[in-house]
């Protein structure tokens, strides 16, 4: 990914904050071998303590697909609220969320 300069972010589960993910902090932390499917990690924002999972986009402007492989770890996806930007602000169209809904942009 960090190669490919993919596009990363997180997700909250709980607050629904998206949040930008930094592919070399990535790599120190976990190595360049790492994947980010079915990784979940404490949510950054401040008196949450949501989980967050990830989203790649191959490159800017591309849809993000959510990194999440596990039936059980997608299942509750449908209970999480909308995704944000900063300042509450909804996600744009392209919100990962809605493309777990076939046919749909
Ligand atoms: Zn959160």
């Amino acid at each position: 990914m960090q190669r490919l300069q993919i596009q990363v972010r997180t997700q909250c589960r709980r607050c629904g904050a998206l949040m930008r993910a930094d592919l070399d902090d990535l790599v120190a932390r976990y190595g360049a071998s790492a994947s980010l499917i079915d990784r979940q990690e404490r949510c950054r924002m401040v008196a949450c303590d949501g989980a967050t999972f990830y989203l790649g986009a191959r490159r800017h402007g591309e849809p993000w697909r959510i990194l999440l492989d596990a039936a059980a770890l997608r299942d509750g996806l449908s209970l999480c609220p909308p995704a944000h930007l900063a300042h509450g602000r909804p996600a744009p169209v392209a919100n990962a969320a809605d493309l777990l809904i076939p046919g749909r942009r």
